[in-house]
């Protein structure tokens, strides 16, 4: 699918100036970004804003995460390639996208059936092989565990207990812990019978761009 150049150069400066002028350096991570096309994962008339540095409206009352906070996320996973991932909260699919540009193997579980339907086809469209499933991702996504990683993208008071036991030794799991306005980003490792814990520190409510979401005729 032939994109229109100026999505290029925004994804560019979207790179430079939201991710690596905040840090983020990492290669593949970097790489994932200036690859996936983010504006195929917002409604239409969002399109144009799909690079700025907040999230944005997809319907249903729910977000595509700021681009800085996909990355920061994306970085403390820690992932090369290879990982068996699961992700709670597939939202638009944008951060299943990045994950799977860097060859994760990549399980979503999405609580609102219509938002997993869109990523679903989006992705499979961009040519992700991702497998999504309708649901409460807070149980996980047993028949496919254990996973290396997991990923919440929904932020919760705590890391749910059934996250933990589907998670490798050695595995890694992130979430934002905390309010809809204030959130500490949690990254929990697991060491044998031990939880290692870090706290990658605070994010604050970032004002929505666009609380429409995706129109009506736009649903599958
Ligand atoms: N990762 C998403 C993206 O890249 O667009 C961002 C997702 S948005 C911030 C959080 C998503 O988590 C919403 O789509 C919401 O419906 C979903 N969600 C919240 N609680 C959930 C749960 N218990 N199980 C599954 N999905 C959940």
């Amino acid at each position: 699918m032939e994109e229109k150049a100026n999505f290029v150069d925004m994804r560019r400066m979207m790179v430079e100036n939201q991710i690596v002028s905040r840090g983020i350096k990492e290669k593949r991570v970097i790489e994932a970004f200036l690859k996936v096309p983010r504006e195929m994962f917002v409604p239409e008339h969002l399109k144009e804003c799909a690079y700025q540095d907040g999230p944005l409206s997809i319907g249903e009352g729910q977000t595509i995460s700021q681009p800085y906070i996909v990355a920061l996320m994306t970085k403390a996973l820690d992932v090369k390639g290879g990982e068996k991932v699961l992700e709670v909260g597939t939202g638009s699919g944008y951060q299943s996208a990045i994950l799977a540009e860097i060859g994760c193997d990549v399980y979503s579980v999405e609580r609102i059936k219509k938002l997993a339907i869109r990523a679903k086809k989006v992705l499979k469209e961009l040519g992700y092989n991702v497998k999504i499933k309708i649901g409460d991702g807070t149980l996980g996504w047993d028949e496919f565990a254990p996973y290396d990683r997991i990923i919440v993208t929904a932020a919760g008071p705590d890391i749910p207990p059934s996250l933990y036991n589907q998670l490798k030794d050695g595995g890694i799991i992130i979430m934002p812990v905390g309010d809809r306005y204030f959130q500490d980003l949690i990254l929990v490792k697991k060491i044998g019978d031990r939880m290692e814990k870090k706290n990658f520190g605070g994010c604050q409510f970032v004002p929505l761009i666009g609380a429409e979401g995706w129109r009506d005729e736009e649903e599958l």
